[in-house]
């Protein structure tokens, strides 16, 4: 486990108010971290999230800040950094859809998703990288997407973002595995939040070999035994949480 006695892991969760960041956050804290909840703009959300990993039995605080915005990323790392003295675990869970066909795919919906799903792994994870090598120590955990790796038509943007984010953590595994740093990706497959509340239910269990939809908690746990000691010669991999899809 991540307890240590005097010596509270801490771990940075972007998109912790809501979802699967929700889901990762209260793991964490059962695992004895204290979380750091990022969120966009729903500070309600986000607060419940830190009252879910109080009840969980450790601590943590809520952040606003946009991933997408490098500046502000980098002083709120630099903060926690100085207040705790390290960081120990960051999960660049923030993602967004804009779902359209390529032909009809105008700037914005390009970007947006690009810029908080690759981007922002680049804003967050770079400064937290830093800090991991001084103490030589540390874990990066990604969402990525089970739409990384299989054609989901209305998601050029969205799989190119997760496919990026996929490919550079692989890449920043290689060079940091000797410096006591493990970087992993977890892709899950359809999870019941927010993000799939207008997909065609009915029809997509009919692609899911379990024949349902995860659960955010489903997907928090694999992303809290990457975390662990327990996977400690674990680094630079991908693994899928999807009920069986290919
Ligand atoms: P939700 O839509 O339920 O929650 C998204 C979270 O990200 C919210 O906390 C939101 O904050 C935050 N967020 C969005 N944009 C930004 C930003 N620019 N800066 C900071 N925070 C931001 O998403 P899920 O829980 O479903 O998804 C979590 C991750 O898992 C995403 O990366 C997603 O791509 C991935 N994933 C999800 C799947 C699913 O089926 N649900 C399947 C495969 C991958 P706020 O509450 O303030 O808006």
């Amino acid at each position: 486990m991540m307890k240590e006695e005097n010596n509270q892991k801490i771990a940075i969760i972007t998109g912790g108010s809501r979802g699967i960041g929700r889901a990762i956050a209260v793991e964490l804290a059962r695992a004895g971290c204290y979380t750091v909840i990022n969120y966009l703009s729903d500070q309600a959300a986000a607060d419940q999230t830190l009252a879910l990993v109080r009840e969980a039995g450790s601590d943590g605080e809520v952040t606003a800040f946009d991933v997408r915005d490098g500046q502000k990323a980098a002083a709120v790392i630099e903060d926690i950094a100085q207040r705790f003295g390290r960081i120990d675990v960051l999960v660049n869970n923030a993602g967004i859809i804009h779902d359209g066909l390529f032909m009809m795919m105008e700037p914005e919906s390009w970007q947006s998703v690009i810029d908080t799903s690759l981007n922002g792994f680049y804003n967050m994870t770079r400064p937290v990288i830093e800090k991991m090598v001084r103490h030589r120590s540390g874990v990066v955990i990604s969402l990525s997407s089970a739409s990384a790796m299989m054609p989901n038509r209305g998601q050029a943007n969205y799989s190119a973002a997760k496919a990026g984010l996929t490919a550079a953590s692989r890449v920043v595994a290689s060079e940091v595995a000797r410096l006591g740093i493990r970087v992993n990706v977890v892709a899950p497959g359809l999870i019941e939040t927010d993000m799939i509340k207008d997909a065609p239910r009915d029809y997509i269990k009919t692609m899911i070999p379990m024949a349902r939809i995860g659960r955010p908690e489903e997907v928090a746990k694999v992303v809290a035994f990457l975390c662990s000691e327990d996977a400690s010669y674990v680094t630079g991999q991908v693994i899928s949480v999807n009920g069986g899809m290919c």
